[in-house]
């Protein structure tokens, strides 16, 4: 038995270091033109899959794994024989052999440094080394070496409420919320604008409101669990902002369409980087919404207690609720993670990822619960109470 789970072990090992060296290479790939060392990025990260998969099997030489970095994630991970299709699916270079939406994701939950065989290059962005927790914990890092919980808070909320924004404003909004700033703001990217004869413009996404992708006529959020994907309706009146209507999947066919978000000037606007959209607001989005939502059905709630030790802690009449709330992509990859860092709280499945509760419940010893069971708990409390 302990055999088999050191083998298991043994490929979970090897697979996540084979998805963290496709991610630098398709990062290095993707910035090729403007960067000197990214060939030789390529090329080390040719011998860590050389080294995963053994004499004979995967990539042999740099342009063979360019080749693969262009098909399903799946390609490179025949060894691997139990992985969710969630990853085994992405293609992390698309047609026109830019970084996919999905690369970013991805990377939060199994970006290494790798470091124990290479010196880091410092034109990586960090998401490329580092998953969204160790991310986070950069960010915040002063706040948490100095025991400011409060400040943490209040810092770690704002970015999650203010992800983007006009410069003046976020000022006055920063000063009013008494928070410390803990990113950089930067200068929206191209393709986050929509070029106008007359103008450009930007759109935040409705659930996590970080400038969403524009490309072409469309504009999503590029992470997908957020559904937000629309399209430009009217592009008559050149000087006017244009409008977005929602683009109708096969599950809302027929179902009346809500209108978009309203469109922005680019003018003056600013916006977290990618990484920490990533990992602060993407999570915190859901974080703050479900303790407000709990707020209004009556509990206490406090968000990321003891600096962050787990997300939320939920308290109403006799019940008391301590939660940690995740958002895996790959639900196995979520169960690795507790065993090898047990959850000082209860794992929380938001909506969106209700679906992972059997699976995950039945492969681990953790205790799972979802938003609907704690929604309905905490009505019944509060009702009670
Ligand atoms: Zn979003």
């Amino acid at each position: 038995m302990t055999r088999i789970i050191r083998e298991q072990d043994d490929l979970n090992e090897r697979q996540a270091r084979v998805v963290a060296a496709a991610l630098r290479a398709a990062y290095a790939w993707s910035v090729r033109q403007r960067q000197p060392d990214a060939m030789r990025e390529i090329a080390r990260m040719t011998g860590v899959m050389m080294e995963a998969h053994g004499p004979g099997r995967g990539p042999t030489s740099p342009m063979q794994l360019v080749e693969q970095l262009r098909r399903p994630l799946g390609t490179l991970l025949r060894f691997a024989s139990d992985t969710d299709t969630e990853v085994t699916d992405v293609v992390l270079l698309d047609t026109n052999d830019a970084l996919s939406d999905d690369a970013i994701g991805v990377a939060a939950e199994y970006a290494t440094p790798l470091s124990q065989v290479f010196a880091t290059s410092q034109w990586l962005p960090g998401w490329t080394r580092m998953r969204a927790e160790q991310l986070r914990r950069e960010v915040f890092t002063s706040l948490i070496e100095a025991g400011d919980a409060a400040g943490y808070v209040r810092a770690r909320r704002f970015l999650v409420e203010h992800p983007a924004g006009f410069r003046a404003r976020l000022q006055d909004l920063l000063r009013e919320a008494d928070a410390r700033l803990a990113a950089r703001y930067r200068d929206l990217a191209s393709d986050q604008q929509y070029p106008r004869p007359v103008g450009r413009w930007w759109w935040p996404c409705p659930r996590c409101r970080w400038p969403m992708t524009v490309r072409g006529m469309t504009v999503r959020c590029r992470y997908r669990p957020h559904g937000a994907i629309f399209h430009i309706a009217d592009n008559s009146r050149p000087a006017a902002a244009p409008r977005l209507v929602p683009v109708r999947d096969a599950s809302s066919m027929g179902t009346a369409r809500k209108a978009g978000p309203a469109a922005r000037s680019v003018e003056d606007a600013v916006c977290v980087e990618e990484e920490v959209w990533r990992s602060v607001v993407v999570p915190g989005a859901n974080e703050v919404r479900l303790a407000d939502e709990l707020c209004a059905l009556g509990a206490k709630v406090a968000l990321w207690p003891e600096l962050d030790s787990y997300d939320l802690d939920v308290a109403v009449g006799s019940l008391r609720m301590l939660l940690d709330v995740k958002e895996y992509t790959s639900v196995r990859r979520l169960i690795d993670d507790l065993r090898e860092r047990p959850p000082r709280a209860q794992i929380l499945l938001p909506r969106s990822h209700e679906h992972q509760e059997a699976l995950l419940a039945e492969q681990s010893s953790v205790r799972v619960t979802t938003e609907t069971k704690v929604r309905r708990a905490v009505r019944r409390a509060a009702r009670e109470a």
